[in-house]
């Protein structure tokens, strides 16, 4: 099918998602890559201009998860050589979030491995964010610690945090493939949760795990459903150990082509260019800032990443400049001023009392 981008692009502007064919059609070679990031980056630079949020990933505790998701070097029964540690102690994640902070980073993503937090867990948390916050008031706190259990998402919120992270991953239908003990539906429902809590909805997906052109569209379509205020793009990262451990499947045009696809769903949405970005893009990377918006620095759960010398170098070089903490990061007009409920009567969450 024969798409105009121009068109694509004004529908962007307007915050309408392309059709089906359209998207179908951004992941094809009937569009050449660079027309198709030169379109998505006429989109970003309209929402968000020439900034880059940096974003930094403190692993709270790592390894031991009870469950099985296949790509996760973290999973039950994976023999990746990582590093296993219980609850670090709120002292040492200030400390990671100081030298966060200084290196440039707005946003602090506070993640456990596991199913999901326990009361105890929520604790903890809330000490380590009293403890970020009182040397580092102005960062963003966003929180990824698996499946919600009722009022945590409150309790969490009421801690200082300000998003609660937590990703698809995988479109609904092939859920079943890559994982075994949680499913679509639970995930969906811990990003309801956490909306409905009022803390920032961010939820993304990894690429690169065998699916099809239309299942990524599928992943398009059901991620919007959910309204995130961020999407992360990850890319796999195959960790020997786990049984993706050898899926090398992705190029950089690919990559480049996914990230552009989720530009045009989410126009005015922070995009962010995850995991996997240096080993499945390469010397591609400053393409993609042309269209993501946000990006992690530093490290990520259990691999490493680029130097973060190399990527503000990467932001400088390719004309971008680090968002500060004073920027606001989303559209104004993305959130209208009255919030439609979601809670209370009618709904399966708790009321605002
Ligand atoms: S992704 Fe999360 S829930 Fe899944 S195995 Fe890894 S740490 Fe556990």
């Amino acid at each position: 099918m024969t798409i105009s981008l121009d068109e694509l692009v004004a529908k962007a502007l307007d915050r309408s998602a392309p059709t089906r064919d359209e998207a179908l059609a951004l992941l094809t070679e009937d569009l050449d890559v660079l027309d198709v990031v030169a379109a998505a980056g006429r989109v970003r630079r309209h929402f968000f201009g020439r900034r880059v949020k940096l974003n930094t990933i403190i692993n709270l505790k790592s390894g031991l998860c009870p469950e099985d998701c296949n790509y996760c070097s973290q999973r039950l029964g994976s023999s990746s050589d990582i590093l296993k540690y219980s609850w670090i102690k709120p002292d040492e994640a200030a400390e990671a979030a100081d030298r966060a902070a200084q290196a440039g980073a707005k946003r602090i993503c506070l993640v456990a491995s596991g199913r999901g937090p326990g009361q105890r867990d929520i604790g903890r948390v809330a000490e380590m964010i009293e403890a970020i916050k009182t040397r580092q008031p102005d960062v963003e706190i966003c929180a990824c610690l698996g499946l919600l259990g009722e009022g945590q998402a409150d309790r969490l919120r009421q801690a200082g945090v300000h998003a609660y992270s937590h990703n698809l991953n995988t479109n609904e239908a092939r859920y079943a493939d890559i994982c075994s003990t949680h499913t679509f539906a639970d995930r969906v429902d811990t990003v309801r949760q956490a909306t409905g809590a009022g803390l920032s909805p961010c939820s993304g997906a990894i690429f690169g795990m065998g699916e099809s052109d239309a299942d990524i569209v599928d992943m398009a379509f059901e991620l919007r459903q959910l309204d995130p205020d961020s999407v992360p793009i990850n890319f796999l990262i195959p960790m020997e150990g786990t049984p993706l451990g050898t899926d090398w499947h992705l190029t950089p045009i690919r990559c480049l082509r996914i990230l552009a696809l989720f530009r045009f769903f989410f126009p005015d949405v922070e995009v962010r260019l995850a995991g996997g970005r240096e080993i499945h893009l390469r010397g591609m990377q400053p393409l993609a800032l042309q269209v993501a918006n946000s990006i992690f620095l530093g490290d990520y759960l259990t691999s490493e990443g680029q130097s973060g010398v190399d990527d503000r170098d990467m932001i400088a070089d390719a004309g971008f400049i680090v968002e500060g903490t004073d920027e606001q990061t989303l559209p104004a007009a993305r959130h209208d001023l009255v919030a439609i409920r979601r809670r209370g009567v009618g709904t399966d969450q708790p009321a605002n009392a």
